[in-house]
């Protein structure tokens, strides 16, 4: 068996651009060498042991173009999630409108918690530190994306004849916008995340997980399922595109402490 560093070595002489970042793993269980390119941009070659240094250098550079064009797209779609300070004027998204936040000490008479959005676009929030302000302002879109989430769901379980449906929202992590559980939980999920999303993108997702809570059959975006999208969203793959783009800038929790002011020469 070769060590990876005759890999090493091999690859090296092919003068790989340096952003490819190319690992070797040998992989025991392998019979052919694959590439995988990762999420973030960096390549990956799998090495079954019984591969030859040479062999592996000529199929990389055989696929050269096939990994430049999938470095391309990885990294041009990488995440680059938006970042709260939870200072007063910041600009947060919520089920497609705009709210400035505004931190206050007390609720304002008459309104029962905070915090609390207002017709005319202000989200009030308690002035605290910043991360207890972004716990309660995740449970505003929690508490206001559920609600919606069983509003708008309901034409889905009318249409697409789903009984007993549930639904939740909490956190999904950074790959998944939504998740629906077969039975016995048959509960639709959605990212408190998605609320902050612009309105066709926020529909795309429901409409997404009622298709799959709608039991179409056939393989989980097979021809079942797609036929109901077409249905209920015509331009679904075009939404889905769209989120592909907004979704890596959307916020989905991070946050810094306020940037202290640079100081004097
Ligand atoms: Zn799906």
């Amino acid at each position: 068996m070769t060590g990876p560093d005759a890999f090493r070595a091999a690859l090296a002489a092919l003068d790989l651009p340096p952003e490819w970042q190319v690992e070797v793993a040998i992989r025991p269980r392998r019979r052919k060498t694959g590439i995988q390119v990762n999420p973030a941009g960096g390549v990956a070659v799998l090495i079954p042991p019984t591969a030859a240094p040479e062999q592996v250098a000529r199929f990389v550079s055989g696929h050269r173009r096939w990994i430049t064009e999938k470095v391309d797209t990885a990294t041009r779609l990488a995440p680059d999630h938006a970042v709260k300070e939870f200072v007063d004027g910041e600009e947060f998204n919520l089920l497609g409108r705009r709210y400035q936040l505004q931190l206050v000490d007390a609720s304002p008479a008459g309104a029962a918690q905070l915090p609390l959005i207002t017709s005319d676009g202000v989200l009030s929030a308690r002035t605290q530190r910043p991360e207890l302000a972004r716990r309660a302002v995740i449970g505003l879109y929690q508490q206001v994306g559920l609600a919606w989430l069983r509003r708008e769901g309901r034409q889905y379980e009318l249409d697409g004849h789903i009984t007993g449906l549930n639904y939740t929202v909490r956190d999904l992590g950074r790959r998944r916008w939504g998740i629906y559980e077969g039975p016995p939980k048959h509960t639709t999920t959605l990212h408190w995340a998605v609320f902050g999303l612009p309105m066709r993108l926020i529909e795309y997702v429901l409409a997404h997980e009622q298709a799959h809570a709608a039991q179409p059959g056939g393989r989980p975006h097979g021809r079942a399922w797609q036929w109901r999208m077409h249905l209920w969203m015509p331009d679904w793959q075009q939404r889905r595109t769209e989120l592909a783009e907004i979704g890596r800038h959307a916020w989905v929790g991070d946050w810094k402490p306020r940037s202290s002011p640079t100081c004097c020469p």
